[in-house]
């Protein structure tokens, strides 16, 4: 007999049929014997018209209240899903945020999670029923209500997970697992049996939004076994990990993520000098633009010139410093380019073979694709190249990589 928290997300709860079918699936579980903790989001849509709500009232709603507010979507898919269990015959009880003694910091509308008392749900498994958790909320000492920031049900599924636990943490999505890269993207993309907590880091902060980073991050912290499954569909979907098995069939490469989401910016001519990254990404960073890659090039004639990227919604404003910088300095131009895409090869295997990331630039290199940037970490490669190479580039590096889909198997 294990102990299953199951996470189901806005759209699994979107309606009363999908809460009846929610509850079919528990059920499933609890015959099996197990012990079942399920936590819910708000009806998919739920969140953003009390927020739309608040607003009409202010811009700047007062946190605390907005808190009060948002949390009642959850509070209403946890009583429904409970009375849809209890209608087929399975004891439930249903708990806020609040009632659990989900304790958190008070920074409402993003607010942390300190500590869970997991007496109420032990009791309550004990006497046989599933118990339904409200996620994204919780309270702080003081008794306010506080929520988790968007998204937020998913970190409330491990954090109680751990806190109790748990045999495995079970995030329902629309999606039937993680998967080697985009399937909009590389038809032959394929589900993954399992990836490791690090990988799947570095998938989602690079663009692969199936899990909410936070939540990713606190179930490798507490060794979570995290599982993303479909809500609707019969499948093993992905389990998240942290051991890192070598076979012989894993590949080296997990995944291939990618984003459009940055700008480049170059300042060219720059008088090679100590102290000019710092004085170049010193206001930068000032100016609260946050820099993701970046190059230096060899000094030539005393100058050099500074590339490096940002997001795309920060160009403006990083241009506009940088120009100003650029005339303290006496820099020969400033360059901006939003036309660029980054693409990634993600995968543990990097730490035990050789020449990885050769294997990407000759890939590029057969697709005539030019590569502007580069930047390595011990289980992932990243290149900058020119937006409209980004699909083929990572058509070329899925099979480069090995990881299509035999004939018939994907879609
Ligand atoms: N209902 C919250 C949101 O929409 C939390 C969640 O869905 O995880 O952000
Ligand atoms: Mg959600």
């Amino acid at each position: 007999m294990a102990l299953i928290v199951q996470k189901f997300g806005g759209t699994s709860v979107g309606s009363v049929e999908r809460i009846e079918q929610v509850a079919a699936k528990v059920k499933k579980f609890r015959d099996n014997g197990d012990d079942i903790v399920v936590v819910v989001s708000a009806m998919s849509g739920e969140t953003n018209r009390l927020i739309d709500l608040a607003k009409q009232i202010s811009e700047q709603p007062v946190a605390r209240e907005l808190d009060v507010m948002v949390s009642t979507g959850e509070q209403v898919t946890i009583a429904l899903l409970a009375m849809a269990l209890i209608k087929i015959g399975v004891p439930a009880v249903s708990y806020t945020g609040s009632q659990v003694r989900i304790l958190t910091d008070s920074a409402h509308t993003k607010a942390r999670i300190l500590q869970i008392d997991s007496q109420h749900i032990h009791k309550e498994l004990k006497a046989g029923r599933v118990v339904v958790v409200a996620g994204f909320q919780g309270v702080d000492d003081g008794g306010n209500i506080t929520t988790l920031g968007r998204g937020g049900s998913d970190t409330t599924g491990v954090a109680l997970a751990a806190a109790l636990k748990a045999d495995e943490c079970q995030i329902y999505t629309d999606v039937d697992g993680v998967y080697t890269t985009d399937p909009r993207v590389v038809a032959k993309a394929q589900r993954l049996d399992k990836i490791t907590f690090e990988e799947m880091l570095e998938m989602a902060s690079l663009g692969s939004k199936v899990l909410q980073i936070r939540a990713v991050e606190f179930a490798g912290k507490y060794s979570v076994p995290l599982r993303v499954l479909h809500s609707f569909q019969e499948g093993p979907g992905t389990l998240i990990t942290l051991d890192e098995e070598e076979s012989m069939e894993q590949p080296i490469i997990s995944g291939i993520a990618f984003n459009r989401d940055e700008a480049k910016l170059t300042i060219r001519g720059v008088p090679d000098t100590p102290g000019v990254a710092f004085k170049i990404l010193g206001p930068i960073s000032a100016a609260n633009v946050e820099v993701d890659m970046i190059v230096q090039n060899v000094a030539h004639d005393n100058t050099t010139d500074f590339t490096f990227t940002v997001h795309r919604n920060d160009y403006h404003n990083a241009l506009h410093v940088l120009e100003g910088i650029a005339r303290d300095m006496g820099a020969r131009e400033v360059i901006g380019d939003v036309d660029i895409a980054k693409v990634s090869i993600v995968g543990v295997g990097m730490r035990s073979h050789a020449g990885v990331a050769s294997r990407m630039f000759e890939a590029l290199a057969k697709e005539n694709i030019n590569i502007q940037m580069i930047s390595t970490s011990e289980i992932k490669v990243s290149v900058v190249i020119e937006e409209k190479y980004l699909e083929l580039a990572v058509r070329a590096l899925h099979t480069a990589f090995e990881l299509d889909a035999p004939a018939g198997k994907g879609d």
